[in-house]
């Protein structure tokens, strides 16, 4: 590979093209980092650094003061070993362009999380999951410059604190890892997963029970096109609210008033509430604050209409979370990163 040129310094960028939530916002700095050795030449943090990936989990709710790093290293490696296939994917890389690689050669257990935007250096940062699977499942270990010692450093999976929409990269160590490449174990033998709910209707309905890697793949494409808006039309960040984990007595007492709520056990035994059926409930779907608002086809999905600013956003954010804490007293956290002054 020819030696790389230095990275590109943007100052005083436009961001709001970098983001899927379109807001308007400026920062300081913007890197853009196409090859690992660039990194060499990245100064120390003087004041705050942000990683950015596809931008489809982060808002910028005021312009950033610091230096932006846009990640977009590329380069894909597979490795035999045995009945697993390691694949190495540069942080840069799409998502779903790996994906859709990884079913093209026959490697299994990602198809479950085909179609979700963005970067494959966010993934492990919050765990990503979609359909029954997350990533933590097939992740073996990834490769990060450590902003704090300078050194490269190597994270297998018990060293990155996944949890549901978690990972230590999104609470105690925030900021302090650029991640640079991801290794993942796929396998050759398709198992489908199957189980959650509209996932097996929607194989019903087209007559693939027992479905092959690509009908289970279109099937996942065609729910998450139903679903979700895409970004390039109308700006989302996707599922704007996690998912609240309760013990598993406060959730009984919800369920027997609520008996409707949709809910999903957790390994450690406490329960996954729906939050978009708290927020349609309340009759926020399809509701607007300015020209931010909640999708009209799925509540937990809020939306940029054209000219929102970060003050609609966040008064949207307030009603919604105060309303669902008033009426079930539980109170909804956002799932992307909001950043900015
Ligand atoms: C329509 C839509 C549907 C979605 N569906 C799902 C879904 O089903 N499941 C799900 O889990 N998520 C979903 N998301 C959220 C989002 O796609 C994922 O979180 C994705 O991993 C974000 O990737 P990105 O590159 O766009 O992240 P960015 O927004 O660019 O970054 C997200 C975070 O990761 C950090 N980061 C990015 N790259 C690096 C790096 N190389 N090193 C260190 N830190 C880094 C950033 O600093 C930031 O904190 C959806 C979003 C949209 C818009």
């Amino acid at each position: 590979m020819p030696a790389p040129r230095e990275a590109e310094v943007v100052r005083d960028a436009d961001l709001s093209r970098l983001s899927t939530f379109r807001l308007p916002a400026r920062a300081a700095e913007l890197v853009v980092i196409e090859h690992p050795d660039q990194l060499a030449g990245l100064a120390p943090p003087a004041s705050d650094e942000l990683v950015l990936g596809g931008g489809s989990n982060t808002v910028f709710i005021g312009d950033f003061p610091g230096r932006v790093v846009l990640d977009r290293m590329r380069g894909l490696r597979f490795e035999e070993t045995g009945d697993t296939v390691r694949v190495s994917a540069a942080a840069g890389e799409n998502w779903h362009r790996l994906v859709r690689e990884c079913l093209r050669r026959g490697l299994h257990g990602i198809e479950n999380l085909a179609m979700i935007p963005g970067s494959v250096g966010a993934a492990p940062m919050q765990n990503i999951g979609a359909y029954g699977i997350e990533l933590a499942e097939c992740f073996e270990f990834l490769q990060a410059l450590d902003r704090r010692s300078g050194e490269m450093v190597r994270l297998e999976r018990e060293d990155c604190g996944f949890g549901y929409r978690d990972s230590r990269f999104k609470s105690a160590d925030r900021g302090r890892f650029l991640i640079t490449e991801v290794s993942l174990g796929l396998s050759r033998n398709f198992r489908p997963q199957t189980g959650y709910a509209s996932l097996s209707e929607e194989l019903a309905r087209v007559g693939a029970v027992d479905p092959t890697p690509r009908q289970l793949t279109a099937a996942i494409m065609r729910l998450r096109r139903h679903r979700l808006p895409d970004p390039g039309r109308l700006a989302n960040s996707g599922s704007f609210f996690k998912n609240p984990v309760l013990a598993a007595s406060d959730a009984e007492a919800l369920l027997a008033e609520y008996p409707a709520l949709p809910h999903w056990p957790m390994p450690d035994g406490r329960a996954k509430l729906a939050a978009a059926w708290m927020i349609e409930r309340l009759g926020w779907k399809g509701r607007s604050l300015g020209d931010a608002g909640v999708y009209r086809n799925h509540a937990l999905v809020l939306v940029n209409h054209g000219r929102a600013t970060a003050a609609d956003l966040l008064r949207l954010i307030e009603a919604i979370t105060d309303s669902v804490e008033r009426h079930f007293g539980i109170r909804l956290e956002p799932e992307p990163m909001l950043v900015g002054r």
